[in-house]
Order: structure tokens, then sequence, then C-alpha cells
């Protein structure tokens, strides 16, 4: 009997050791390499990811039940970018900083997700990814995504949402936005595209019918591009009034984004989720900050009452 227990022991300790190697192995890489849409990835990003897939089947058995993916996250921080590259204001931010903010992201553990994804997991509905989620979002749609941020996102198996504003998309006029061919094959990687209205307009200045054709217009639009659904919205330049927040509601989105300063939460009003703007004068030591060490609990005010950042 004793030494049935104290094999059980060692057979327990082993098992620990093996689940926490497989805990963080996956880490490594965020997503398969091309997205959701992608069959089975045969080729892994890492020799050391390819591992994983072999120790993860030997310890089920005995975790019974499985652990279920699902969970919610206390808090998520939603990052904000518009321009990659070197530009004339703070909406750009280097190719450089960008690829060191996101290897940290990457090398800490972190997993860039959509908007849609990182919504699920704030209202406990979603699964989380294989590492600690980061949501991604970029405005506009400006080409510079398809330059630089594309390549270091899918090097790392991040994903991210997009906000599209239709009527500069396929438009001459407009030749530093993403064609509908790059964007078709952003949400075929896994990328959410989100709406960004059709002309980015001031929305509280508009009519209830202005709004509909911009709101609602633009989802449309979007939807007969991608033949998906658009969930996540955006309002240009951050600004909106409960008229606004309502036609966004009517016209069949799930959540919307704002440029208000803070961490989002459970609590927060669907369509007024806070992010966190990355300008181009942030460093890296703050932008770390950001991240480590870990987020202290808050109150739902202390989180979501942060400046206002003018876009
Ligand atoms: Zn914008």
């Amino acid at each position: 009997m004793k030494k049935g227990i104290s094999r059980y022991k060692v057979l327990w300790a082993m098992l620990t050791v093996v689940v926490v190697i497989a805990l963080a192995w996956p880490l490594k890489v965020c997503l398969p390499k091309g997205g959701r849409n992608a069959a089975p990835d045969s080729t892994p990003v890492s020799s050391t990811a390819a591992a994983s897939p072999a120790v993860v089947p030997a310890v089920q058995p005995v975790t019974a039940p499985a652990p279920a993916p699902a969970k919610s996250a206390p808090y998520l921080q939603i990052l904000m970018y518009h321009e990659i590259g070197d530009g004339p204001n703070g909406l750009y931010v280097s190719v450089k900083n960008f690829e060191q903010q996101m290897k940290y992201l990457h090398d800490n553990g972190y997993c860039g997700i959509t908007l849609n994804e990182g919504k699920a997991l704030l209202d406990g509905r979603g699964t989380l990814p294989a590492g600690k989620p980061v949501v991604l979002t970029f405005d506009d749609a400006y080409s510079s995504f398809m330059t630089y941020a594309y390549p270091v996102l899918s090097q790392y198996g991040f994903r991210a949402t997009v906000f599209v504003i239709t009527d500069r998309t396929g438009n001459s006029s407009y030749p530093n936005h993403l064609t509908w061919e790059q964007i078709g094959e952003l949400a075929a990687y896994g990328m959410e595209i989100g709406s960004h209205t059709k002309s980015h307009p001031s929305l509280p200045t508009l009519s209830p019918a202005g709004l509909d054709e911009e709101i609602r217009g633009s989802k449309t639009i979007l939807e007969e591009h991608l033949a998906q659904p658009v969930y996540s919205f955006c309002y240009p330049a951050g600004e909106y009034n409960p008229a606004v927040v309502d036609a966004v509601a009517r016209a069949g989105y799930q959540q919307a984004v704002t440029v208000k300063y803070g961490w989002a939460i459970k609590k927060n009003a669907p369509f007024e989720i806070p992010r966190i703007r990355i300008s181009r004068y942030l460093t890296y030591d703050k932008f770390v900050e950001m991240f480590a060490p870990p987020v202290p609990a808050q109150s739902p005010s202390a989180v979501t009452s942060g400046k206002t950042v003018k876009p």
C-alpha cells in the first residue's frame, strides 16, 4: 500500500513537470501560421514547438476531465495603432519600435488576438489563446499595415483587428490605404476586419439617416466583400454620443472601441470599450511597463476614467 502511494507520488510529480513544460511550450507559438482558416500546420515555427503535440496527449488521460479552454479574462490591454513607419505625426510608430514591441509581447508569452476574440474573453465565452491575450487594433487600414505590420504579426502567429474605411478602399485617391485584395488576404489569414465607417466623418454631426449610411452601410459593404460577418466598429476620431452608439447597436455590431484610455474590463459598455494608444513617442521601457509587473486589481472606475486622447 505504502509502495503504491509512493509510486503514485512519483508519478504525480513527473506528470506535474510534464504539464508545466507542456503549458510553457505553446507560448513559443501563439497561433498556427496561416491563421484559423489554414490547415493544421505541419511545419512548426520552431523546433521546441514541435515537441509540444507529443507531450500533451500523454498527460491528458490523468487530468480528467480535460481542462476546458474557455475562461474569462479579468481585463485586457487593447492596443491602438494607426500607421507603421516614419511619418510626420504621432499616428506613426516606427518599424523598429513596432518590431521591438511585438517581440517583447511574443518573448513574454503574450498572444496577439482580435477585438472580437478579446471581447469574448471578457464576457467569459471565449477560448484563451496559447499565451496571455493582448488585443491589437489598427485604425484606418493603411497600406503600411500590409508592408510592415503583417509580416511581423504573422511571424509570431499574432492576429489583430484592422478597421477599414470602405470609401478609401480600392480608391486611387487614397493610395496609402489597403486594397480589397489585401483586405481579403488578411481576412483569410485570420485578421478581423472591422468597420471604421464609409468616409470617416464626425459621427455626432450626422442625421439619423447619415448615421445609418455610414455605420450600417459600411458593414454591408465589408460583409459583401468578405463574405463573413463584421462584428466590430471603431468611431472615427473617437467621436460618439448616445445616438451614435444606438446606431452602432442597431446595425448589428457586437462591440465598438473608443480612444478613451484604459484597460478593457467586462463591465465596460460593449460599445464604449477603451484602448491604449501606442504613439511614436512611447519608449520601449514605457511599453514594457504596461505589461509588467502584473496589473493590480482595480475598480472599474479606476480603469476607465483615464484621460481621453485626441487622435
Ligand atoms: Zn480613423
